[in-house]
């Protein structure tokens, strides 16, 4: 009998995508994958369940369906992390770089009230820049992000450290060097 498929098991590795040099990994198989989709949202809110989380945050657009789905799992409310011009006013907005350029994510104002406990939820943390923007902007509203949960923790790129930084725990399913 064959063993049961793992989460890397699921995931693509793409060579000089979007750019050349970069090495992108890609969830796609697995969310695709009926068994590696409930795999993948169990083992992301497994840790959280039993804490209060009063929401979760996914960036868009892979941290919207990861997220959402691990929201339905915890009992949790739902906020959009969304790219500039998105969504309607109001909004706060933030900049941020990350590895492949510059960015702006925007959070609608009602997303998070005063005091709520966040979970961000993303498929993947590279420099943290991303995932550090949804930070300053849980803070702006007067939430914190408690802990954030991703597929895939890239190391050597930093992100992890800058999170724990901020003081956010990080769960990660996989981690390649
Ligand atoms: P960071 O802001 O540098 O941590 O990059 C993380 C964000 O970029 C996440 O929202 C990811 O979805 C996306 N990202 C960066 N690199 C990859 C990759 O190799 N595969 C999938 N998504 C990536």
């Amino acid at each position: 009998m064959k063993p049961p498929k793992t989460i890397p098991d699921y995931i693509r590795t793409i060579p000089d995508y979007p750019h050349a040099g970069i090495l992108f990994r890609d969830v796609t198989p697995l969310c695709a994958d009926a068994q590696g989709f409930r795999l993948a949202v169990d083992q992301l809110t497994l840790p959280f369940t039993g804490q209060k989380i009063d929401k979760v945050i996914g960036p868009e657009a892979r941290g919207f369906l990861l997220g959402g789905a691990v929201a339905h799992q915890l009992s949790a409310g739902f906020a959009a992390l969304r790219k500039q011009g998105k969504l309607p006013p109001p909004v706060i907005a933030q900049n941020y770089a990350l590895e492949y350029g510059e960015a702006t994510v925007e959070l609608s104002e009602h997303a998070i009230l005063p005091g709520d406990q966040v979970l961000l939820v993303d498929d993947l943390i590279a420099t943290g820049g991303t995932a550090e923007a949804a930070v300053a902007l849980v803070e702006r509203l007067g939430g914190t992000v408690v802990a954030a949960a991703f597929i895939v923790d890239l190391p050597v790129l930093g992100g992890r450290k800058r999170l724990e930084a901020l003081g956010v725990k990080v769960h990660a399913l996989v981690a390649y060097e």
